[in-house]
């Protein structure tokens, strides 16, 4: 038998029908009598092991029969006795019926019990901060970026919103007026975009506004803000000079203007009208370029679209004198 067996048992003893001893975890105790004084008086404390005893001393046949009341702990110690029909074979006994008497210290068992019980709770702590770490990472390295992400982006087009173009154009103006850098707002309308959704349906108008949006990024550099403004509208804030933001929405226009729109096999063209203001006629607050911009595209609409107009200095008097 295992030592590790053992653990918290004060005596393990193996008795034959006529009480004999055939294996006692104590050698002295092998070959006594189950009944001999020695082995009562060591265990006596215990109800089980005299009911044992006492079932012996009268020699009644059916004490190989006994089996104790089910696991009740109580304090000092217990015993455990279960017949068996043949002993392990471990044991060397021979073959034949046997009581087996099982002598436990309950400090010891408690002890064992307390031990397990620590092991668990730690395993548990390590357990529960693995799975708070997991969730953690998982919120703060997965899920919070994706819904940030998702909250600043045009589901549409995955183009910046309105919100956080406005968030950033405000702090890129805050800090080109710093500096004294130039920039250019523009606003930027899909011209008579009506017609595509009446003609070809409000799918065929998605895909017009994923593939301006394309071009977008593709004529824009980094440095460059655009988002969609809103329905067929986009909004952009260059990094450039005046001139040099005429170079950037004239190209833009015009590879618009190139572009096909491809919906169910057909190629369709589109154009777009532009509303441009640069920071060097109308300053950098975003609701005055904004206005300003906002004032060149009206032009650019009635003077017969799919081109880029400007709000220069001249003309911001004019609309400063008309509010
Ligand atoms: P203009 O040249 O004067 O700008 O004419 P327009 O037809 O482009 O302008 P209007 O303001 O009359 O129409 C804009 C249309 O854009 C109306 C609206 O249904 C459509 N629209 C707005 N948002 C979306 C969208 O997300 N998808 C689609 N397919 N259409 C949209
Ligand atoms: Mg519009
Ligand atoms: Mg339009």
């Amino acid at each position: 038998m295992r030592a590790d067996r053992l653990d918290g048992m004060n005596v393990l003893l193996v008795v034959d029908a006529q009480g004999r001893i055939a294996y006692a975890s104590r050698p002295a105790w092998r070959r006594l009598r189950i009944t001999d004084p020695i082995v009562s008086r060591v265990e006596t404390d215990d109800v089980d092991f005299r009911q044992v005893v006492a079932c012996f001393s009268r020699s009644q046949a059916e004490c190989l029969e006994f089996r104790s009341s089910d696991f009740v702990l109580r304090t000092g110690s217990f015993t455990v006795v279960r017949p068996v029909q043949q002993p392990p074979r471990d044991l060397g006994l021979p073959s034949q019926p046997f009581l087996v008497i099982a002598n436990f210290d309950t400090g010891v068992v408690m002890a064992d019990f307390a031990q397990d019980l620590v092991a668990l709770m730690v395993l548990a702590l390590l357990l529960g901060g693995l799975l708070t770490g997991t969730l953690w990472y998982v919120l703060t390295a997965r899920l919070l970026p994706r819904l940030n992400q998702a909250a600043q982006t045009d589901g549409l087009t995955q183009l910046a919103n309105r919100t956080s173009f406005m968030e950033t154009a405000m702090e890129i103006l805050a800090e080109a007026e710093e500096r004294g850098a130039d920039l250019v707002f523009a606003i930027l309308d899909i011209d008579h975009f009506k017609r595509i959704n009446d003609t070809y349906g409000h799918d065929c108008g998605d895909v017009a506004l994923v593939s301006v949006a394309a071009v977008l990024a593709t004529v824009l550099r980094p440095d460059d803000l655009v988002c969609r403004f809103g329905g067929e509208e986009f909004a952009l804030l260059l990094s450039s000079s005046k001139e040099g933001g005429r170079k950037v929405l004239e190209r833009l226009r015009l590879q618009l203007e190139m572009n096909r729109v491809g919906y169910n096999g057909r190629q369709l063209p589109i154009t777009a009208s532009i509303g441009a203001a640069a920071t060097a006629d109308c300053g950098y607050n975003l609701d005055y370029l904004y206005t300003a911009a906002d004032k060149a595209l009206y032009a650019a609409k009635h003077a017969g679209r799919n081109r880029v107009d400007w709000t220069d200095a001249e003309a911001l008097s004019r609309l400063q004198l008309s509010r």
